[in-house]
């Protein structure tokens, strides 16, 4: 993947990264896990601060400069990874620990790397980063505004957006406005691990089709008919002509209860029984 498409906009503004690593409240007794160093915009004010750090960096390039950068100082583990898809408890530094993770995120990558720690078996005690402001807004949303993306996040964490960062802060300079967020991952998720997969089916299929009201939505996302749509989200005692962004997650629970006691109608259109298998995983 090219510099370009790794979503490198190096933070230049030093007064911001000291605000992101305050905002982190990092104490000497701390274990940090920073996403996407780059050329060390955060990471030099982390490490004058943190316990130990464990730095995961995606372009061979960059992690081979922290390498160097880091020889021979044990409070810093450089890992060249892709932190989508890496599972926290492989980094040695912080197995078996509580860690803050802070990031100034890559655009591309932003919700999956989120989404792959917060849905972690060991995520991090709080993660203070930085992404595009709509994305840190819609993570944040309350009823009214929902959407998917606001329920993959809430789930599991508590979202509140600390401060707007210019486009001006960053070399290059991006053409969005960035956001960084707070979010502190919840004791337990508010869906219980088991029920998680069909509540993310019933929601996604709530919102299969956004503006419409939530009767019509859920049956185009389920592929049943309206009346059978209608009752099933009645009988969750919701009004079947809300739109689904004013859906509040115990309400998506609510409907998932009455989907299920309807016997999960799910009608899957696939001509053979591999698609039919994997529309069902999705
Ligand atoms: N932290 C630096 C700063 O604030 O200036 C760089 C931030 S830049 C927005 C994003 C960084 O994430 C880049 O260094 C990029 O190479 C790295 N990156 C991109 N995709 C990544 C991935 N999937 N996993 C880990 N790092 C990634």
């Amino acid at each position: 993947m090219s510099r370009q498409r790794l979503g490198q906009n190096f933070l230049t503004d030093r007064a911001v990264a000291g605000r992101i690593v305050r905002s982190a409240a990092v104490t000497p007794r701390s274990t940090v896990l920073e996403v996407g160093p780059g050329k060390g915009a955060l990471t030099n004010q982390l490490v004058a601060s943190a316990g130990t750090m464990t730095v995961v960096e995606f372009d061979s390039g960059l992690a081979l400069e922290l390498y160097d950068r880091f020889d021979g100082n044990e409070k810093v583990d450089v890992v060249e990874a892709d932190a989508r898809t890496i599972d926290p408890d492989s980094l040695p530094l912080i197995s078996g620990r509580s860690y803050l993770l802070v990031a100034n995120l890559p655009y591309y990558a932003a919700t999956p790397i989120i989404r792959n720690f917060l849905e972690s078996e060991h995520p991090p005690e709080r993660m203070i980063v930085m992404v595009q402001r709509e994305v840190a807004n819609e993570m944040q949303a309350e009823p009214g505004d929902m959407s998917m993306l606001s329920l993959a996040v809430q789930v599991y964490a508590d979202v509140n957006v600390l401060f707007e960062v210019p486009p001006e802060a960053f070399t290059p300079k991006p053409k969005v406005t960035s956001a960084v967020i707070a979010l502190t991952p919840r004791a337990e998720p508010l869906v219980p691990a088991d029920l998680q997969q069909d509540f993310f089916r019933v929601a996604k299929a709530g919102f299969k089709a956004p503006r419409k009201q939530l009767h019509n939505s859920l049956a185009t996302g389920l592929n049943i008919d309206t009346t059978l749509a209608r009752s099933i989200i009645e009988d969750a005692g919701i009004d079947s002509e809300r739109r689904p962004a004013t859906i509040s997650i115990q309400e998506w629970s609510n409907m998932l209860e009455s989907w299920s006691k309807a016997g999960k109608p799910f009608v899957v259109h696939g001509t053979s029984r591999k698609e039919r298998a994997e529309a069902l995983r999705r």
